[in-house]
């Protein structure tokens, strides 16, 4: 684990259509440094396709600050999360913070979160405790978001969709975003074996420009949400789950399958009488279905970990002598 006495910090900001947001953004981030005496720090804006001048904008704040300053511009509009684990991959700190570029996260909660890693936490999540957006568009949503959410992968934060976090680097090495999931980070770190706690921070209402999503993320957060739950349980055994509902499921048919032979057999009712037969049709191959796909999944689950030179697990650290002493 490295050492956090002087830690080097990557703040990461995706940015799409914010020219206004970027320059008093910077100097709030520089201001913030100032204050906890930060000198070695990095801030990488990820424009990610801007139809705006931010890119112009980006690249004069790299002119005036070069040795903080890094820009990366992805070549069309890939969303958040794309734009996040670019500025993730690029990332040389010893702990990267996500924000956003809108101003709505405050640059002063830096250090906050900075001093929870030091004290030993992998992850820390930002938490709005007082938000700052529309009720019934923004807020209501989330609540349930974040409801299901802490339900389902077991991990009980307030506010997962906090752009502003902070990460131990070795956590993030681990890691891979698709779809919405940057969002679901604290929860996936956790299923890694890392310490994740969260944190009050301040929220400000957006002063320009608009926000870039409504109602429709909802619905992509509760598809990832599926697609997480299924990663956190059943990755690594696609078998126990398919298997375990195959099991169940031609159990069904064979029981009404032999319901509908003991009415032929014992009450001469014929098997075109009752839906008996079909059923046990409809179940039996259904179940044979789910334990051929469970089978599928058992081999998707290790050309993806052996191609890969994965492990099913993640080391904290380890204590061990050379051989040879
Ligand atoms: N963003 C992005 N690509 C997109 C949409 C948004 O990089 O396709 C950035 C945006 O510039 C901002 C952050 O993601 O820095 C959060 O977006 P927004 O403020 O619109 O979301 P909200 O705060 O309303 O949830
Ligand atoms: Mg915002």
């Amino acid at each position: 684990m490295s050492d956090l006495k002087d830690p080097f910090l990557s703040i990461v900001i995706p940015v799409y259509n914010e020219e206004e947001s970027l320059p008093p953004l910077h100097s709030e981030i520089t201001e913030a440094m100032v204050e906890i005496s930060a000198k070695r720090y990095e801030i990488i804006l990820v424009d990610d396709g801007s139809r705006d001048d931010s890119h112009k904008v980006c690249c004069r704040l790299y002119d005036e600050d070069p040795s903080h300053v890094r820009v990366i511009r992805l070549r069309r509009n890939f969303g958040q999360t794309a734009a996040m684990a670019a500025g993730f991959d690029a990332a040389r700190g010893d702990i990267i913070i996500p924000m956003d570029a809108d101003l709505q996260n405050d640059p002063r909660d830096i250090g906050i979160l900075v001093d929870k890693i030091r004290q030993g936490f992998d992850v820390v999540s930002g938490w709005r405790a007082d938000r700052k957006d529309k009720f019934l568009t923004r807020r209501v949503p989330s609540i349930l978001a974040n409801a299901a959410i802490s339900g389902i992968t077991g991990v009980n934060l307030h506010d997962y969709g906090c752009t502003l976090k902070a990460y131990r680097r070795e956590i993030m090495e681990h890691m891979h975003l698709y779809g919405e999931m940057h969002r679901f980070l604290p929860a996936l770190a956790r299923w890694a074996g890392a310490h994740v706690t969260e944190l009050k921070v301040n929220h400000r209402p957006r002063k320009f420009g608009t926000s870039k999503y409504g109602l429709g993320r909802t619905v992509r957060v509760i598809l990832d949400l599926i697609t997480v739950k299924f990663l956190l349980s059943y990755s690594t055994k696609p078998m126990q789950v398919f298997g375990k509902l195959g099991i169940a499921s031609f159990a069904v048919g064979f029981a009404s399958g032999a319901l509908s032979i003991g009415l032929k057999l014992f009450a001469n009712r014929d098997v075109t009488d009752n839906p008996w037969m079909l059923v046990s049709i409809f179940f039996m191959l259904g179940g044979l279905q789910l334990i051929c796909m469970g089978l599928l999944g058992e081999i998707n689950v290790r050309t993806y970990y052996e191609s890969q030179n994965k492990t099913i697990y993640t080391v904290r650290d380890t204590r061990q002598q050379d051989p040879d002493c």
